[in-house]
């Protein structure tokens, strides 16, 4: 947090120095990016990527689109990338970069977006994301739940204030929840952490990871703490499914 002198700010321990949210989904034959944060830039380079196939968005908060143009780097020989969203979204998109969605914009280097319209479940390589749509405050966002060939692998739902039964019915006994656990005190469009400890509990996930974290606690203190199948993510985590 900028100005924070709190101890969590403070911490030398590199799972408390938290940039904004963001994933890659990656198997063989596709890698997927879900959401442009303003820090992507900082993140590619540490995570080492070099090539996706194409973007979802979960919504469009500042804290999740504002990586947009560095995506340039990440187009075909075209400058062509495909990019998934809800039609608020991708109208947002459009609005504040409105090059990006400009086909007499075409320069080398630019970045030229292939809109579509997240209606359904949408397929890159043997991945399939299904929407999964969260109340998010007065907004509602789409968490995806990643089948690879057929199988439920991973839901990842990082901006939700509830997850209510429809979304519930979907996810449930899923291997590994990625889940919005902002902080400890309740908050108007983000799930406290005894809120998604609970939504865990009920969808009986394998496996928990929070995000979204701000600064309320620190790692190494926080995750002892709660239930064994519950655990903090942190920049930089690898899960394998
Ligand atoms: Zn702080
Ligand atoms: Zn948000
Ligand atoms: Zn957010």
């Amino acid at each position: 947090m900028i100005g924070c002198d709190c101890e969590v700010c403070r911490s030398n321990d590199p799972r408390d120095q938290r940039l904004r949210c963001a994933a890659v989904a990656r198997t063989q034959g596709a890698t997927v990016l879900i959401d442009a944060p303003p820090d992507l830039r900082a993140q590619a380079l540490r995570a080492g990527l070099r090539k996706i196939d194409a973007v979802l968005f979960t919504h469009a908060h500042t804290d999740h689109v504002m990586g947009f143009d560095d995506l340039r780097r990440f187009t075909d020989a075209e400058g062509n990338l495909p990019v998934y969203g809800d039609a608020h979204t991708l109208a947002r998109l459009r609005q504040a970069f409105d090059y990006a969605f400009d086909p007499s914009c075409k320069y080398p280097g630019y970045l030229h977006a292939i809109p579509h319209i997240i209606a359904g479940p949408v397929t890159v390589g043997p991945l399939t994301f299904q929407p999964v749509p969260v109340p998010h405050g007065r907004f509602t966002t789409n968490g995806f739940l990643i089948h690879e060939a057929g199988c439920p692998k991973l839901a990842y739902l990082p901006d939700c204030s509830d997850v209510p039964p429809p979304a519930r019915e979907v996810l449930r006994k899923v291997p590994v929840l990625v889940i919005d656990g902002l902080r400890e005190r309740p908050h108007p469009s983000h799930l406290s952490v005894s809120q998604a400890v609970e939504v865990a509990a009920d969808l009986g996930a394998e496996q928990t990871y929070l995000t979204h974290i701000a600064h309320d606690f620190l790692h190494a203190r926080r995750e002892p703490t709660l239930p064994p199948r519950v655990r903090l993510a942190y920049d930089g985590l690898c899960l394998t499914v």
